[in-house]
């Protein structure tokens, strides 16, 4: 049975002092309560000590919103996955949309992070979904393909049993639109079957698939109730401590 990962994407939002008030009013609600969930939380990367400072959870780990593919050395502005590691880190978001399209990240570089990422012991969640005109166009299933594909070309499988996917239709992300919980499930269960005819039944059974794009206390639990929905990536409604600690309470009463 895989359990719910609730994610909190906090984007360039939340310098450390403020990561720090966020995380305290997280720890103080979530002490002594035993979870049967994970919640996560992605800092921008200056604020992840500040924010890891503050959590003393089992059930609740911090992560990154990115990462070099290379090792170390001579990669002005970048950060490593040793450096992630060291500073607490369990988690590193690949291929955003947002890195897709600003910061021109290609598939290819993105499994190449990916890889990186498993590589080094952390777990990467890794995000594809579909622009509004191929969904309109019904596309949508090819593009999350070619996507996977570098993907599934460059990670072996016994390395792929620690990934995470997110979901996360572009035309959902921060505009207050949701995919309905139908059109959710159908791409995970079809993004499960990829994962299966690549690297096989069990790891597709194991892999935890998320769904991304304005996800909130309204919304959670209709997509978490979902067969092939394992949690949320969440923007928005995780840099309010309540209501994404309300998503992962949903998450809970699921379970
Ligand atoms: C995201 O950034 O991954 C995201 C899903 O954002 P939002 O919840 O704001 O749509």
């Amino acid at each position: 049975m895989r359990s719910f990962l609730i994610a909190g994407n906090w984007k360039m939002n939340a310098s450390p002092s403020e990561g720090v008030e966020k995380a305290r009013i997280i720890q103080q609600k979530l002490s002594g309560k035993n979870l049967h969930n994970t919640l996560l939380i992605c800092p921008s990367f200056i604020t992840i000590p500040a924010v890891q400072g503050e959590l003393h959870h089992a059930s609740v780990k911090v992560g990154a919103q990115n990462v070099s593919e290379q090792e170390d050395g001579a990669y002005t502005g970048e950060v490593s996955t040793g450096m992630l590691k060291d500073a607490g880190c369990k988690y590193v978001i690949t291929g955003h949309s947002e890195r897709r399209e600003y910061y021109h990240e290609t598939s290819e570089l993105i499994a190449r992070k990916t890889k990186k990422v498993l590589e080094s012991g952390l777990k990467p969640i890794l995000c594809v979904g579909e622009k509004l005109e191929s969904r309109k166009a019904g596309d949508q299933e090819k593009i999350v393909a070619d996507q996977l594909k570098p993907v599934f070309d460059t990670i072996p499988s016994h390395l792929a049993r620690n990934m995470v996917i997110a979901y996360e239709p572009v035309w959902a992300i921060g505009t207050g639109e949701t995919a309905t919980p139908e059109q959710a499930q159908e791409m995970h269960a079809s993004i499960r079957k990829m994962i299966s005819d690549s690297w096989g039944d069990e790891i597709a059974t194991s892999i935890q698939i998320l769904y991304g794009g304005s996800m909130k206390p309204a919304n959670a639990e209709e997509l978490l109730s979902q067969p092939d929905v394992d949690g949320g990536l969440i923007g928005g409604a995780s840099l309010q401590p309540e209501s994404f600690l309300e998503i992962l309470e949903i998450a809970e009463s699921l379970v």
